[in-house]
């Protein structure tokens, strides 16, 4: 089968967040099962293209209508890390994705409208015709659309769409003028409630409403999720388009890519571990501690990896930070957040716990420390309000290090409590709470550093459990080409 992923991120030379893993893996696994598969992405100037090979120009005058005129393109094509992969690079006076940033601009809506349209634009000129197109988010929800309304009529009628929701708290909530730039126009058309018609904002298009009412299949990222955006208050005024088209709708559990993320050949640890020999998991605990200037005590190191958004329970991030510290354990915390309070916020409390010994946070993207607090860590924190899919906690079982999470989404499907599951014990891999609160928390992690402090036998048990789990992405890898198969002849 001959697939095209068009994707606003893709790991690791544009990532944000874990969109960018999951288009990697899941392209990744696909080949691996005899599929064609190539990716489209903008060509941001933020892209990381150290990890571009052979990168090189393959279309030098794609004309994209845009606005009334036309927005000139040059495509290129590299390998990210065997992947193949196309940039769109528009030379528009807004210099669409050239802005030192992947998002967070006041136009966000007309450059990733006029990325689907330049992706859809390509494949028509070059001759590309998928079977499956398989799109991600908001910033793609656009492709179904013009596909149905504009390129099916013009070559591309035959390809089939799978749209996969990877957070619906973004929709792409704009105005009719997007619709008129990328040439849809016709506002009283396509902002008819069972079109791209905001649930909430009259007048307002929505783009991932369009996603999901324009393509063939809607996925989204785990089945606890699915459920949660269709009977919860969870999808952000979406509950009714995806109960009308609940018939197309299916949660599919992402998976993690074992060849980046895997203690056993990991070439930024110091030492390499696996479960039948985990002893040198205590090297990297040493060396973290050494790189980020920890004492080395009989203690457990509680670890946070993350985008700092409000979704992911920040007050609870905080508060975890001070009971590690007083209650017998260290706290290692790696994230930012494009949002200048919170990252003030954030800095503030680094500096307020500066000089001490247990605790250290380190507020930015750096993805080599990350893999290095994966593995030194003991025990990694995911304390969300909501949470799709979560990726954090699936790495850092394989890296032995047992989770501590609010049983939301893709956590509730993954993690399984050591002491109140009912599920056999070598099934059990991790903490489990409930309520969104401080309270809430501490009945987890309390927990898990008196048993890491207590019965460091069961702790082991614990750990080798979850490095046992199989969260690769053959499991989804299948699942997404039944998915495939099933819209292809449908
Ligand atoms: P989300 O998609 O909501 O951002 P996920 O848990 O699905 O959350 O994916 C997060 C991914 O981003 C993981 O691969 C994680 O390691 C990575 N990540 C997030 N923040 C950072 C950071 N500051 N430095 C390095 N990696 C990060």
């Amino acid at each position: 089968m001959f697939i095209i992923q068009i994707a606003s991120e893709c790991a690791p030379v544009a990532k944000v967040g874990g969109l960018a893993d999951v288009v990697f893996g899941l392209s990744r696994e696909l080949e691996i099962r005899g599929n064609a598969v190539e990716i489209i992405l903008p060509k941001y100037d933020v892209a990381r293209y150290d990890t571009i090979y052979a990168l090189q120009e393959v279309w030098r005058d794609l004309a994209v209508p845009w606005g009334g005129g036309a927005v000139h393109c040059t495509v290129h094509f590299g390998f990210v890390h065997g992947r193949k992969c196309f940039f769109i690079d528009p030379h528009s006076r807004e210099h669409f994705f050239n802005r030192r940033a992947f998002y967070g601009h006041h136009d966000d809506d007309l450059r990733f409208a006029f990325f689907c349209k330049a992706a859809l634009e390509f494949m028509l000129k070059s001759n590309k015709r998928p079977e499956i197109i398989h799109c991600h988010d908001w910033q793609t929800g656009l492709v179904p659309v013009l596909l149905y309304e504009l390129y099916a009529a013009a070559g591309l009628g035959h390809c089939r769409v799978c749209y996969t929701l990877h957070n619906l708290k973004h929709q792409g909530v704009t105005g009719p003028h997007v619709l008129h730039a990328s040439g849809l126009g016709r506002p009283e058309y396509f902002l008819h409630p069972d079109r791209l018609g905001d649930p909430f904002r009259p007048g307002a298009v929505n783009l991932m409403k369009g996603g999901i009412v324009y393509s063939n299949f809607v996925t989204t990222v785990s089945p606890t999720y699915a459920h949660e955006i269709r009977h919860t208050d969870q999808n952000f005024g979406l509950g009714h388009t995806l109960y009308i088209h609940q018939n197309k709708f299916g949660g599919v559990l992402n998976g993690v890519d074992y060849d980046v993320w895997n203690p056993e050949t990991d070439r930024h640890l110091p030492a390499r571990y696996s479960a039948a020999e985990p002893a040198n998991k205590y090297e990297c605990k040493r060396a973290l501690r050494r790189r980020l200037l920890l004492r080395d005590e009989f203690r457990p190191i509680v670890a946070f990896i993350g985008r700092l958004d409000p979704q992911k329970g920040l007050h609870l991030l905080r508060h975890a930070l001070f009971r590690c510290i007083h209650g017998g354990a260290q706290f290692v915390l790696l994230g930012s957040s494009p949002d200048p309070a919170i990252q003030r916020d954030f800095e503030r409390l680094k500096w307020e716990i500066n000089d001490n010994p247990d605790s250290h946070l380190e507020l930015r993207y750096d993805e080599d420390l990350a893999h290095l607090i994966y593995a030194g860590a003991d025990l990694f924190l995911v304390p969300s309000q909501f949470e799709p899919c979560g990726l954090t906690q699936m790495i850092a079982m394989k890296y032995g290090t047992p989770p501590i999470v609010r049983a939301t989404g893709g956590l509730a499907d993954t993690v399984f409590d050591v002491d109140f599951d009912p599920r056999p014990f070598a099934e059990r891999n991790g903490f489990v709470f409930h309520d969104f609160n401080p309270q809430g928390l501490d009945s987890a992690l309390l927990r898990a550093i008196g048993l890491w402090h207590n019965d460091p036998g069961r702790f082991r048990e614990l750990m080798l459990n979850a490095m046992r789990c199989d969260y690769s992405w053959n499991h989804p890898g299948r699942h997404y080409l039944a998915i495939y198969d099933y819209i292809r002849h449908k």
